[in-house]
Protein backbone atom coordinates (compact mmCIF):
# COMPACT_ATOMS: atom_id res chain seq x y z
CA UNK A 1 0.00 0.00 0.00
CA UNK A 2 1.06 3.53 -0.79
CA UNK A 3 1.74 5.89 2.15
CA UNK A 4 4.14 8.96 0.51
CA UNK A 5 3.85 12.36 1.04
CA UNK A 6 4.90 15.04 -1.15
CA UNK A 7 6.13 18.22 -0.48
CA UNK A 8 3.98 21.54 -2.50
CA UNK A 9 5.22 24.47 -0.12
CA UNK A 10 7.90 24.25 2.50
CA UNK A 11 8.12 28.70 3.04
CA UNK A 12 7.03 30.34 6.02
CA UNK A 13 5.30 33.49 5.97
CA UNK A 14 6.02 34.72 1.79
CA UNK A 15 6.66 33.23 -1.02
CA UNK A 16 10.47 33.49 -1.60
CA UNK A 17 13.66 31.89 -3.62
CA UNK A 18 11.21 29.74 -5.38
CA UNK A 19 9.83 28.51 -2.21
CA UNK A 20 5.83 28.19 -1.62
CA UNK A 21 4.09 28.58 1.59
CA UNK A 22 3.37 25.30 3.04
CA UNK A 23 1.30 22.47 1.55
CA UNK A 24 1.86 18.89 1.48
CA UNK A 25 -0.22 16.08 -0.24
CA UNK A 26 -0.16 12.72 1.44
CA UNK A 27 -0.85 9.82 -0.56
CA UNK A 28 -2.59 7.16 1.06
CA UNK A 29 -2.98 3.57 -1.41
CA UNK A 30 -3.57 6.03 -4.33
CA UNK A 31 -6.18 8.09 -2.02
CA UNK A 32 -4.54 12.21 -1.78
CA UNK A 33 -5.03 14.04 1.81
CA UNK A 34 -3.77 17.39 1.54
CA UNK A 35 -2.27 19.21 4.48
CA UNK A 36 -2.17 22.70 4.61
CA UNK A 37 -2.89 24.92 1.29
CA UNK A 38 -0.91 27.84 1.28
CA UNK A 39 -1.16 30.42 -1.93
CA UNK A 40 0.52 28.61 -4.99
CA UNK A 41 -0.68 25.39 -4.38
CA UNK A 42 -2.53 24.97 -6.94
CA UNK A 43 0.54 25.50 -9.48
CA UNK A 44 2.68 23.36 -7.37
CA UNK A 45 0.03 20.62 -7.65
CA UNK A 46 -0.19 21.02 -11.69
CA UNK A 47 4.02 20.85 -11.36
CA UNK A 48 4.09 17.62 -9.70
CA UNK A 49 1.12 16.13 -10.77
CA UNK A 50 -1.01 16.20 -7.95
CA UNK A 51 -4.75 15.55 -9.09
CA UNK A 52 -7.24 17.79 -7.29
CA UNK A 53 -9.89 14.81 -8.43
CA UNK A 54 -8.13 12.69 -6.17
CA UNK A 55 -8.13 14.98 -2.88
CA UNK A 56 -11.61 14.02 -0.97
CA UNK A 57 -9.57 15.31 2.47
CA UNK A 58 -8.58 18.67 3.04
CA UNK A 59 -6.64 19.69 6.45
CA UNK A 60 -6.12 23.34 7.31
CA UNK A 61 -3.84 23.63 10.82
CA UNK A 62 -4.69 26.77 11.65
CA UNK A 63 -5.69 30.59 10.25
CA UNK A 64 -2.38 32.31 9.31
CA UNK A 65 -2.18 33.09 5.74
CA UNK A 66 0.62 31.13 5.20
CA UNK A 67 -1.10 27.35 6.10
CA UNK A 68 -4.92 28.52 4.06
CA UNK A 69 -4.74 31.18 1.41
CA UNK A 70 -4.36 28.63 -1.47
CA UNK A 71 -7.92 27.25 -0.52
CA UNK A 72 -10.79 29.56 -1.72
CA UNK A 73 -8.72 29.21 -5.41
CA UNK A 74 -8.14 25.50 -5.40
CA UNK A 75 -12.08 24.92 -3.84
CA UNK A 76 -13.26 27.53 -6.92
CA UNK A 77 -11.33 25.38 -9.16
CA UNK A 78 -12.74 21.88 -8.22
CA UNK A 79 -15.74 23.90 -8.94
CA UNK A 80 -15.20 24.92 -12.30
CA UNK A 81 -14.24 21.35 -13.50
CA UNK A 82 -17.03 19.96 -12.36
CA UNK A 83 -16.73 18.16 -9.35
CA UNK A 84 -20.03 16.87 -7.66
CA UNK A 85 -18.30 14.42 -4.85
CA UNK A 86 -18.54 15.58 -1.59
CA UNK A 87 -14.69 17.14 -0.21
CA UNK A 88 -14.15 16.91 3.62
CA UNK A 89 -12.78 19.64 5.32
CA UNK A 90 -11.06 19.93 8.51
CA UNK A 91 -9.73 23.10 10.20
CA UNK A 92 -10.47 26.15 12.53
CA UNK A 93 -14.48 27.07 13.09
CA UNK A 94 -13.94 30.06 11.04
CA UNK A 95 -12.40 28.84 8.85
CA UNK A 96 -15.76 28.28 7.18
CA UNK A 97 -17.03 31.70 7.86
CA UNK A 98 -13.85 32.82 5.27
CA UNK A 99 -14.72 30.56 2.81
CA UNK A 100 -18.59 31.54 3.01
CA UNK A 101 -18.15 34.80 2.48
CA UNK A 102 -15.99 34.58 -0.67
CA UNK A 103 -18.62 32.45 -2.49
CA UNK A 104 -21.16 35.14 -1.09
CA UNK A 105 -19.93 37.71 -2.71
CA UNK A 106 -18.53 36.15 -5.86
CA UNK A 107 -22.16 34.91 -6.30
CA UNK A 108 -21.18 30.98 -6.16
CA UNK A 109 -22.72 28.19 -5.49
CA UNK A 110 -20.16 25.25 -5.22
CA UNK A 111 -21.64 21.81 -7.19
CA UNK A 112 -20.07 19.52 -4.40
CA UNK A 113 -21.33 19.32 -1.09
CA UNK A 114 -18.45 20.24 2.01
CA UNK A 115 -18.60 18.13 4.81
CA UNK A 116 -16.76 20.43 7.19
CA UNK A 117 -15.00 19.42 10.54
CA UNK A 118 -13.96 22.07 13.27
CA UNK A 119 -10.95 21.31 14.99
CA UNK A 120 -10.38 22.26 18.57
CA UNK A 121 -7.07 22.65 20.12
CA UNK A 122 -8.05 21.68 23.66
CA UNK A 123 -7.95 17.92 22.67
CA UNK A 124 -6.70 15.36 20.82
CA UNK A 125 -9.36 13.99 18.52
CA UNK A 126 -9.65 11.22 15.75
CA UNK A 127 -11.06 13.02 13.03
CA UNK A 128 -10.77 10.85 10.45
CA UNK A 129 -11.34 7.09 10.06
CA UNK A 130 -11.63 4.96 7.28
CA UNK A 131 -10.47 2.02 5.77
CA UNK A 132 -6.99 2.68 4.97
CA UNK A 133 -6.36 4.90 7.96
CA UNK A 134 -6.96 7.10 10.83
CA UNK A 135 -6.61 11.36 11.41
CA UNK A 136 -5.99 12.51 14.93
CA UNK A 137 -5.71 16.40 15.52
CA UNK A 138 -2.31 17.31 17.29
CA UNK A 139 -2.97 20.29 19.59
CA UNK A 140 0.15 22.62 19.01
CA UNK A 141 1.00 25.59 20.96
CA UNK A 142 0.56 29.00 18.74
CA UNK A 143 -0.19 32.56 18.51
CA UNK A 144 -3.72 31.40 17.59
CA UNK A 145 -5.28 28.02 17.55
CA UNK A 146 -3.29 25.92 15.74
CA UNK A 147 -3.67 21.63 15.38
CA UNK A 148 -1.27 18.94 13.53
CA UNK A 149 -2.55 15.53 11.70
CA UNK A 150 -1.28 12.55 13.13
CA UNK A 151 -1.96 9.67 10.43
CA UNK A 152 -1.95 6.30 10.54
CA UNK A 153 -2.68 3.38 8.59
CA UNK A 154 -4.34 0.56 9.25
CA UNK A 155 -3.29 -2.94 9.63
CA UNK A 156 -4.01 -4.89 6.48
CA UNK A 157 -4.78 -8.25 6.41
CA UNK A 158 -2.46 -10.97 5.96
CA UNK A 159 -0.80 -11.51 3.05
CA UNK A 160 -1.21 -15.20 0.92
CA UNK A 161 1.54 -17.26 0.26
CA UNK A 162 0.67 -17.65 -3.41
CA UNK A 163 3.10 -20.64 -4.20
CA UNK A 164 1.59 -22.43 -1.35
CA UNK A 165 -1.81 -22.40 -2.64
CA UNK A 166 -1.36 -23.19 -5.72
CA UNK A 167 1.13 -26.20 -4.62
CA UNK A 168 -2.17 -27.17 -2.32
CA UNK A 169 -4.41 -26.43 -4.99
CA UNK A 170 -6.60 -24.35 -2.52
CA UNK A 171 -9.52 -22.91 -4.37
CA UNK A 172 -9.68 -19.17 -5.16
CA UNK A 173 -12.93 -18.44 -3.00
CA UNK A 174 -11.05 -19.52 0.34
CA UNK A 175 -8.61 -16.67 -0.58
CA UNK A 176 -10.71 -13.76 1.54
CA UNK A 177 -11.10 -15.86 4.75
CA UNK A 178 -7.27 -16.76 4.27
CA UNK A 179 -6.87 -13.18 4.06
CA UNK A 180 -8.69 -13.02 7.48
CA UNK A 181 -6.62 -15.48 9.12
CA UNK A 182 -8.94 -18.57 9.06
CA UNK A 183 -7.66 -21.48 8.60
CA UNK A 184 -8.26 -23.87 5.29
CA UNK A 185 -9.85 -27.36 5.35
CA UNK A 186 -9.32 -29.37 2.31
CA UNK A 187 -11.87 -31.80 1.00
CA UNK A 188 -10.80 -34.65 2.84
CA UNK A 189 -10.50 -32.59 6.17
CA UNK A 190 -7.14 -32.01 6.64
CA UNK A 191 -6.42 -28.68 8.69
CA UNK A 192 -3.85 -26.17 6.87
CA UNK A 193 -3.34 -23.71 9.70
CA UNK A 194 -3.43 -20.01 8.47
CA UNK A 195 0.43 -19.54 9.30
CA UNK A 196 1.23 -22.47 7.11
CA UNK A 197 -0.71 -20.26 3.86
CA UNK A 198 -0.09 -16.45 4.92
CA UNK A 199 1.98 -13.90 6.63
CA UNK A 200 1.19 -11.42 8.91
CA UNK A 201 0.92 -7.77 7.14
CA UNK A 202 3.41 -5.22 7.73
CA UNK A 203 3.29 -2.95 10.62
CA UNK A 204 1.02 -0.04 10.12
CA UNK A 205 2.82 3.20 9.72
CA UNK A 206 2.40 6.89 11.03
CA UNK A 207 3.14 9.81 9.78
CA UNK A 208 2.62 13.11 11.96
CA UNK A 209 2.92 16.80 10.85
CA UNK A 210 3.60 19.24 12.78
CA UNK A 211 2.87 22.55 12.09
CA UNK A 212 3.41 25.86 13.66
CA UNK A 213 4.22 25.33 17.35
CA UNK A 214 6.30 26.50 19.75
CA UNK A 215 8.55 23.82 21.32
CA UNK A 216 6.12 22.42 24.00
CA UNK A 217 5.89 18.89 25.32
CA UNK A 218 2.47 19.07 25.83
CA UNK A 219 2.20 16.83 22.00
CA UNK A 220 4.99 14.93 22.63
CA UNK A 221 3.38 11.86 24.13
CA UNK A 222 1.51 11.43 21.12
CA UNK A 223 3.87 11.93 18.55
CA UNK A 224 5.93 9.34 20.13
CA UNK A 225 7.10 6.74 17.89
CA UNK A 226 6.33 7.45 14.59
CA UNK A 227 7.52 6.82 10.87
CA UNK A 228 8.03 9.84 9.57
CA UNK A 229 7.69 13.21 11.71
CA UNK A 230 7.51 16.47 10.06
CA UNK A 231 8.48 19.07 11.94
CA UNK A 232 8.21 23.02 11.18
CA UNK A 233 12.15 24.86 12.15
CA UNK A 234 11.26 27.92 11.01
CA UNK A 235 15.11 29.62 13.07
CA UNK A 236 18.29 28.43 13.97
CA UNK A 237 18.61 28.13 17.25
CA UNK A 238 20.47 31.22 17.37
CA UNK A 239 17.02 32.82 16.58
CA UNK A 240 15.56 31.04 20.10
CA UNK A 241 14.49 34.40 21.28
CA UNK A 242 12.44 35.20 17.83
CA UNK A 243 11.19 31.69 17.70
CA UNK A 244 9.50 32.04 20.90
CA UNK A 245 8.17 35.65 20.54
CA UNK A 246 6.52 34.29 17.25
CA UNK A 247 5.73 30.91 18.80
CA UNK A 248 7.90 28.73 16.19
CA UNK A 249 10.62 26.32 16.73
CA UNK A 250 14.48 25.39 15.87
CA UNK A 251 16.22 23.43 13.62
CA UNK A 252 18.00 21.98 16.64
CA UNK A 253 14.64 21.63 18.98
CA UNK A 254 12.86 19.94 16.18
CA UNK A 255 15.72 17.44 16.51
CA UNK A 256 15.58 17.22 20.13
CA UNK A 257 11.80 16.43 19.60
CA UNK A 258 12.59 13.85 16.72
CA UNK A 259 15.26 12.11 18.96
CA UNK A 260 12.89 12.11 22.24
CA UNK A 261 9.84 11.23 20.86
CA UNK A 262 11.60 7.89 18.81
CA UNK A 263 10.98 9.34 15.75
CA UNK A 264 12.34 7.24 12.93
CA UNK A 265 13.02 9.88 10.68
CA UNK A 266 12.62 13.66 10.79
CA UNK A 267 11.49 16.11 7.92
CA UNK A 268 11.87 19.51 8.50
CA UNK A 269 10.55 22.71 6.79
CA UNK A 270 8.63 25.94 7.26
CA UNK A 271 11.53 27.65 6.48
CA UNK A 272 11.93 31.59 7.57
CA UNK A 273 13.01 33.88 4.61
CA UNK A 274 16.13 34.85 5.82
CA UNK A 275 17.47 31.07 5.28
CA UNK A 276 18.32 31.37 1.32
CA UNK A 277 20.34 28.20 1.83
CA UNK A 278 19.12 25.83 3.88
CA UNK A 279 22.19 23.68 4.38
CA UNK A 280 22.61 25.18 7.85
CA UNK A 281 19.42 24.54 9.30
CA UNK A 282 20.26 20.76 8.40
CA UNK A 283 23.28 20.54 9.78
CA UNK A 284 22.07 21.78 12.92
CA UNK A 285 19.58 18.99 12.88
CA UNK A 286 21.59 16.37 11.96
CA UNK A 287 23.71 17.36 14.79
CA UNK A 288 21.30 16.00 16.77
CA UNK A 289 19.15 13.83 14.64
CA UNK A 290 20.77 12.47 12.16
CA UNK A 291 18.08 10.67 9.99
CA UNK A 292 16.72 14.68 8.83
CA UNK A 293 15.67 15.57 5.72
CA UNK A 294 14.66 19.05 4.24
CA UNK A 295 11.20 19.16 3.19
CA UNK A 296 12.47 20.21 -0.52
CA UNK A 297 9.38 21.00 -2.64
CA UNK A 298 8.51 17.73 -5.23
CA UNK A 299 10.03 15.40 -3.35
CA UNK A 300 8.12 12.68 -2.00
CA UNK A 301 9.05 10.94 1.35
CA UNK A 302 7.89 7.24 1.89
CA UNK A 303 6.53 6.54 5.36
CA UNK A 304 8.16 3.65 6.13
ZN1 LIG B 1 3.22 29.39 9.12
ZN1 LIG C 1 1.42 30.35 11.94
Amino acid sequence: MKFEVTILGSSSATPIYNRNPTSQALNVNDRLYLIDCGEGTQQQMLRFDIKPSRIDHIFISHLHGDHYLGLVGLLSSMHLNGRKKELKLFGPGHLLEIINLQLKYSETTLQYPIEFTVTNTDKAEVIVDNEDVTVETIPLDHRIACTGFLFREKKRQRKLLKDKLEELQVPVQYYTSLKKGKDYIAEGGTVYKNDTLTIDSEQPKAYAYCSDTIFNPQYFQQINNVNLLYHEATFLHNMLDRAGETFHTTALQAAQIAAQTQAKKLLIGHFSARYKNLDELLDEAKSVFPATELAIEGKTFVIA
